[in-house]
Parts: structure tokens; sequence; C-alpha cells
């Protein structure tokens, strides 16, 4: 492969044209591992950004890819229906919790979280309240990169000051302090609901990654907490988004994460794991409510409409990935997993350089005291055939839910043979 002129010519994400860090070449993926152009095997500990849940080459993807392919790949959307969409929209509808009858297909995870903040604004303008049109999103948030996804992720992360004068200003509350499993007290939600009454007038919605913080920190919290911000919304007459773009599908223990605290939000935004990561797809499903509310207004319609929206491959291999991951036993493995990664990286909290040591569903998260030489960690976890992208302090796995025992053994000797060495 032609390294050469993708290190001068191909942007990667995040990433410098002129001190770029190695990348490799991928030749094929299967099951779990990524093939390099040299030969060697690596278990994907990423699932290539929490989204191949089945692993790679999956029979079943690929039937419903080839099959769907043979009839169109695509047709638009605007004036124009077929099964695969409706198929997927049904199961959707049916898997996520109670309300979100209404789906808007987009097509990636950040315009879906686009579609999610106009349909809190278009819902507010039509009830006459135009000035509703801020957002209260969370301190160590990551919602996309576009920006109005971008104008709500944490502020420093973010690095909102390079683009000051065209981020709209949200508000802010203090990320989540109260663990998962733990009931969340008054001094956790405290600054939250004075931000809430204070700004009720301004307020669209409150957004969120329920349960799991993933780009912005990988924090895992309360469910309770959670619950008490819906308490909030619904007191105050606030919108509730949560964005499950990263937890969806099991990820976290439950099928959306929503469900640890049976809490049905506003707006839901899914993407990531949607197609079993074979195509971009993701969807914003809202009630009710929010439908109407929007459709009774000046517009009469929802202002939004992407060229390749509802792309039949994509949803035909949706609608595959749905039904593998439903009928396999998801769960008991995302257990297993957990147990598993809480247990085999219990050696790192004794280390020198390690924070804090942290597992829920299939995420295994390794916070260090000091941020961490991306490149040549990356290197040294290569040779122990394994891939993982850490950055800042963060060290972390997110795996397909068909690891075995044996390469999850091995994913996470790495981690604890390279992490421990740093003190
Ligand atoms: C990845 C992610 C997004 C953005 O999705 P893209 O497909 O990269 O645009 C938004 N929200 C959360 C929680 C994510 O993890």
């Amino acid at each position: 492969m032609d390294l050469e002129f993708d290190r001068k010519h191909i942007w990667h994400p995040y990433a410098s044209l002129f001190n770029p860090p190695p990348v490799y070449p991928v030749v094929r993926a299967e099951g779990v591992r990524i093939f390099l152009e040299d030969g060697r095997g690596l278990i994907d500990g990423m699932s290539s950004w929490w989204s191949a849940l089945h692993g790679y080459n999956v029979p079943e993807l690929n039937r419903a890819l080839r099959a769907q392919m043979e009839q169109m790949s695509h047709v638009m959307f605007g004036g124009l229906t077929h099964e695969p969409a409706i198929a997927l929209c049904r199961k959707l509808v049916e898997i996520t919790p109670p309300g979100l009858n209404r789906v808007f297909l987009a097509d990636s995870g950040s315009v879906s979280v686009e579609v999610a903040i106009k349909m809190a604004l278009q819902f507010w303008h039509a009830q006459g309240k135009p000035g509703k049109h801020k957002l209260l999103a969370l301190r160590n948030g990551y919602h996309g990169d576009t920006f109005g996804a971008m104008a709500t992720c944490d502020p420093v992360t973010g690095m909102h000051h390079l683009f000051a004068g065209q981020l709209v200003q949200h508000l802010f509350a203090p990320a989540p302090q109260t663990s998962f499993g733990q009931p969340c007290p008054d001094g956790d939600i405290g600054e939250l609901a004075q931000l809430v009454a204070q700004h009720r007038e301004q307020l669209a919605a409150v957004i969120l990654e329920p349960i799991v913080q993933g780009a912005g920190g990988m924090r895992f919290y309360s469910a309770d907490y959670l619950r008490r911000v819906k308490a909030l919304c619904d007191e105050y007459d606030l919108l509730l988004i949560a964005d499950e773009i990263a937890t969806g599908f099991g990820r976290s223990g439950q099928l959306f994460a929503c469900d640890h605290a049976a809490v049905s939000p506003d707006i839901l935004t899914l993407g990531k794991a949607l197609t079993g990561g074979t195509l971009t797809l993701a969807a914003t499903l809202c009630s009710d409510r929010i439908a109407q509310g929007i459709c009774s207004g000046e517009a009469g319609v929802f202002m939004h409409g992407p060229t390749f929206m509802g792309n039949p491959l994509a949803c035909a291999v949706a609608n595959a990935s749905i039904d593998l991951l439903l009928s396999s036993p998801w769960q008991h493995r995302v257990e297993s997993i957990e147990a598993q990664l809480k247990e085999q990286l219990a050696p790192l909290e004794q280390a020198g350089g390690v924070a804090d040591v942290r597992a829920l569903g299939a995420i295994g998260v390794v916070q260090m005291r000091e941020p961490v030489p991306m490149a040549s960690l990356q290197a040294a976890l290569i040779e122990r055939g394994v891939w993982l992208r850490p950055f800042g302090k963060l060290v972390y796995t997110m795996p397909p839910y068909i690891i075995s025992e044996a390469d999850l053994t091995q994913l996470t000797a790495a981690m604890v043979d390279v992490l421990g060495e740093i003190d």
C-alpha cells in the first residue's frame, strides 16, 4: 500500500498531516481480528469505535447486503419508501424505550444529533415559545463533530474556543459524580437543578449520554441521576434528548442505557452499532407529542432531509444486525465480558501510573494519571496482537460481543503488561 501517499494527502480522524501518527494498512477483517498487510492479525478491542458488535465478515450481514444489493442499493426517500426502512423503523419503535414511536433516519451519528436538536427547537417554536432554544448539556459529554452537535460537547475537550463566534453558547452542568449502582445524592444534581430552574424560559432540552459518557471521558454514572434529570425535565417542561449513539444495542448491559433507569426520553439518537459496523446509518426517534408539535407548527413539516436518507442497503444490514443480536444470548455475553474485564484488569489498580480501573457491560477503562504516548503504546499493544486506540489518559476497550474468553484474556493481558510498566 502506498503509505507515503496516505501520509501526505489523506486526513485521518483528529490527526495532523504534517506530524502524522503511524497508520497501519489493513487488508481484511474476520471475527474479532483485523489483518494487517504484513499478515499480522490484531484482536480488535475497539469494535471499530463501538460499531462492530458481531465482529467482521459476518455471514448473516453479508447475505443481507448481497440480497439487498440485487434489489436496489439506493433510491431517494423523498416520496418513495421501501421494505428495509419500514422493517427497521418498526423494530426500532418496538425495542427502544416506550413512547418513542416516530423515526427519522439519518446518515451519521452527528447528523442524528443535529436532527434531535432541530426537533427540539421546532417543537418549542410550534408551541409559541421560540425563546426556548438553548440546550443544557453535561461536562465531559460528547455528541459529535458537526457544529450543532459540537456546541453541546464539553467546551474544554471540544476546544470550543477555536470556533468561538460560530458556536451556539449552551449551558453546561457538571458531569455526574455518582457511580453506577449508587443512589444519587441531592448534591450531585444540585447545580443542574439550579440551572434548569434559572433558565427554564430559554431551555429547550437537556441533552446527555445516558449512564456512559463516552468519548468525553469514558465515565459511568448512576441510573438514579438519570431518573432525577428526567424528573426535573418533566417538572420544568424541558425535553430530554438521550444520545445512545455509543450505548445503544446492549453495550452497557441493557439493550439501551436508558433501560437501566426505566427512563423514556422525548428524543433518542442511535448510530454506531446500528448496522453492526458495516455502513453508516443513524436514527433519531421521538415521541408522538414531539412529532405532533412539530407538524402543527409554522412549517407543518420537519425541516430536514438528507440525500441518502433511509439508504436501503444500510437499512437492510441494520435489520440483519438487530435480528442477529436479539437472537443471540447477547446479555449473557455482555455480562461475561464485564466480569472478565473486572477480574483481569484488577491487577492494574496496584500499578503506579494508574488512577482508576472500571468496567460496565462490554466496556473496560483504565484511566492513567498522566496522558499516555498514543503511538508508542499502540505499537507495544500491536506487538502483543491487540488493537486499541488510547486517547489522553484513557486506555479502554469495548470488544465485539462475540469475543472468546481466550481472546479477551489476550487483550486484557496486553493492557496489563503495557500499562503496568508505566509509573
Ligand atoms: C460517536 C458519537 C457521536 C457522533 O457520531 P458520528 O457517527 O461519529 O458522527 C455522537 N454521540 C455519541 C455519544 C457518540 O459516541
